[in-house]
């Protein structure tokens, strides 16, 4: 039997609310199981305003227009990362700058911020990946002395939390992500937290195609039309209420995976003593969500030897990231800041384990012996 590296679940009450969609009637974008997603969004995060979109690029992209990206202007934010984060900026013209990132949580390095900032600097993206936090006190407070906006990658990071904050819902703005790989899913999905009211009304007219549409279903105003830039931003309800029902189930869905997590780091913790495998850093001030397990394997290990030897006994195992700054589209569109030495090392050396909500004990034990044999001769 194979053991995938993921594998989608269903926690709740997501086909019944698939099926209410029908009785109420509304299939298109901002109906009732979308609201209900904002409020418990709202809710869980503290955040002023959450808008669901259909992915978290989606969510990117916005904060892109709202932070009003211009051609030349610079966004700072890590090379180790996704395309996403890169991608809507690079889409109106901005110019990513890329920093290394620390050795111990593999986010960007806060101390090394200072210097990639110019007078295009505009934003800055912190990625907390692995659903752990940068560390985002002293990332906000440069962005306040140089006058920046912070968006947050919290692809990775919902329902984790910086010194009791929410991840997310500590920058200007914040975007999650529900594709199916990450914790809450819906297929594709995801949500813009807006922080700062003076981005909500804004927010709104570029989800909505560059229309008021959403101030005249508040009856605000008596006709609808095209006031500013945008695009359609907003998922369907058929999305939303599969979304629903795994937001109701989020406090579930955090403790599964950190029971997943704690126990391959119990198993392979000991191991790191060994220092031929080091497990992940979690600072004190963060909780994480338990939304990836990876291992660092040193350098005389060969990692495409390990994975191969996962893979014969059906065990799928990846690597991350390709380092957005040594590549094409990174290479055209963006530039580095500093010695990229970290994200280059890091990117050679991790490994991604199976974790999935249904991953059982016997699964993990298998995994990690496999592992263990690979990495030992
Ligand atoms: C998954 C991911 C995204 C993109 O999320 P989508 O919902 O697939 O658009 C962005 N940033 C990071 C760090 C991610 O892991």
């Amino acid at each position: 039997m194979e053991i995938p590296f993921n594998k989608p679940f269903i926690i709740g009450r997501e086909l019944s609310y698939i099926a209410e969609v029908y009785s109420n009637n509304i299939l298109s974008g901002d109906g009732p199981f979308t609201k209900k997603c904002q409020i418990i969004l709202e809710q869980k995060t503290n955040s002023k305003k959450v808008l669901i979109t259909h992915s978290c690029t989606a969510a990117l992209e916005m904060a892109a227009i709202l932070a009003d990206i211009k051609p030349g202007d610079e966004i700072i934010m890590p090379s180790y990362t996704f395309v996403s984060s890169a991608n809507p900026f690079v889409l109106r013209g901005g110019i990513p700058v890329f920093v290394d990132i620390r050795p111990d949580t593999l986010n960007i390095d806060e101390t090394l911020i200072e210097e990639a900032i110019t007078s295009k600097t505009k934003v800055i993206v912190p990625v907390h990946y692995a659903g752990v936090a940068c560390e985002m006190d002293t990332i906000m407070a440069i962005a306040k002395k140089y006058n920046l906006l912070v968006i947050e990658d919290a692809a990775h990071g919902i329902f984790a939390t910086y010194k009791n904050r929410m991840l997310g819902s500590i920058g200007h703005l914040g975007c999650y992500s529900f594709h199916e790989t990450k914790n809450v899913i819906s297929g594709e999905g995801g949500a813009l937290l807006i922080n700062d009211y003076r981005f909500i009304e804004r927010a709104e007219i570029i989800r909505e195609k560059g229309t008021n549409r959403s101030q005249f279903f508040r009856g605000m105003i008596d006709k609808y039309t095209w006031v500013d830039i945008g695009s359609s931003y907003l998922p369907g309800e058929l999305i939303a209420a599969f979304l629903f029902a795994q937001l109701e189930k989020a406090q579930d869905i955090t403790k599964k995976r950190l029971k997943i997590w704690k126990l391959y780091n119990d198993q392979l913790f000991i191991d790191s003593s060994q220092k031929l495998i080091r497990c992940p850093v979690i600072p004190n001030f963060c909780n994480h969500n338990g939304h990836m397990y990876y291992i660092l394997l040193s350098k005389e290990i060969n990692r495409s030897a390990v994975i191969e030897k996962l893979k014969k006994k059906n065990i799928q195992s990846l690597f991350h990231y390709v380092p957005l700054h040594s590549s094409p589209a990174g290479l055209k569109y963006g530039r580095v800041c500093g010695s990229m030495d970290v994200t280059n090392f890091i990117s050679e050396q991790l490994l991604r384990l199976p974790m999935w909500i249904g991953l059982k004990k016997y699964q993990q034990d298998k995994i990690c012996q496999t592992l263990k044999m690979a990495i030992n001769n």
